[in-house]
């Protein structure tokens, strides 16, 4: 029950019915006892500087998770935001500090990195794939170079993208490898499909985003991840499986996430 004392959190996208978090965050608050609530805001684009506005004055609201359209766009437009969000001109959650200022930070890559090291996977030291190097790409790799990857490989179907990011790797983190194009995945620790490949697929035998050839060459102890979240298994997560891969899906990075963004608009642990 919303009462006058409830304090809240909300999402805001369009479209956003299909958005998770509101089912994941109101169940814990409903499970823990906290008189929060996370509201689900399908906001018009010509409303968005007014909406920011509204979120400075809001002085029960403690903070905002940010999803598609508006993660790169809002980039820019906040009090301040986190060196990661800086350099990958994106946020993803904002905070409302007492005195109306909105602070901001990206935390795809790290939920990303939770889920993983939940299937025992330590980024130090060890060799991964990213393909596709959007907003959720761009965060997970920038998170595996932070913690220590010795060789990244970034692949995307836009050879800007691809450079872009690799320019902006390679001058943050110079210890770390980085290189496109992969010839075999047979060396690979880590592989993660972070494009929009297989969203929406039906059957097993839906599209990759990677050549079936080159999906032949993954050894049985890589783990192969997904992002997408709608199959949970996707295609490149089924082909994996038939390998004998280890994988891990879409909802285990949103679920592992949930901490990193309550943690930082002040409403969870960081570990929940
Ligand atoms: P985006 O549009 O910013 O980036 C997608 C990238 O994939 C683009 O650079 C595009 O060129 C590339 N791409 C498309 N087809 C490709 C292919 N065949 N091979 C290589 N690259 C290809 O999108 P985004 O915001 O990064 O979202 C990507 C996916 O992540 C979406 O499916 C989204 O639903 C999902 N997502 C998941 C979570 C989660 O917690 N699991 C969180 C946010 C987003």
């Amino acid at each position: 029950m919303i009462q006058g004392s409830t304090e809240l959190v909300a999402i805001v996208g369009s479209p956003i019915a299909q958005v998770k978090s509101p089912e994941n965050f109101n169940r814990w608050f409903t499970d823990h006892q906290q008189n929060v609530v996370m509201l689900a805001i399908d906001l018009a684009q010509p409303a968005l500087d007014d909406f920011l506005q509204t979120l400075r004055g809001w002085q029960n609201l403690r903070g905002c998770v940010v999803t598609v359209p508006y993660k790169q766009m809002l980039a820019s437009r906040l009090d301040s935001v986190s060196e990661r969000s800086a350099a990958l001109r994106s946020v993803n959650v904002i905070r409302r500090e007492p005195d109306g200022r909105l602070v901001g930070d990206i935390v795809d890559g790290e939920g990303f990195l939770n889920a993983a090291r939940k299937h025992g996977f330590n980024p130090k030291n060890k060799q991964a794939l990213v393909i596709g190097t959007g907003g959720v790409g761009s965060a997970i790799a920038y998170s595996l170079c932070q913690a220590g990857v010795s060789h990244l490989v970034i692949s995307d179907i836009s050879d800007e993208r691809v450079e872009v990011l690799g320019e902006l790797l390679r001058r943050t983190f110079p210890e770390s490898v980085i290189s496109t194009r992969p010839a075999s995945l047979e060396h690979f620790d880590l592989v993660v499909n972070a494009s929009p490949v297989g969203m929406g697929a039906t059957s097993d035998d839906g599209p990759l985003p990677l050549p079936a050839a080159l999906m032949e060459t993954l050894s049985a102890n890589t783990l192969v991840t997904d992002v997408v979240t709608s199959p949970a298994v996707t295609p490149f997560l089924a082909f994996a499986r038939s390998l004998g891969c280890p994988i891990q899906t879409g909802p285990e990075m949103a679920l592992a996430q949930l901490g990193n963004l309550g943690h930082f608009m002040g409403v969870t642990p960081l570990d929940i």
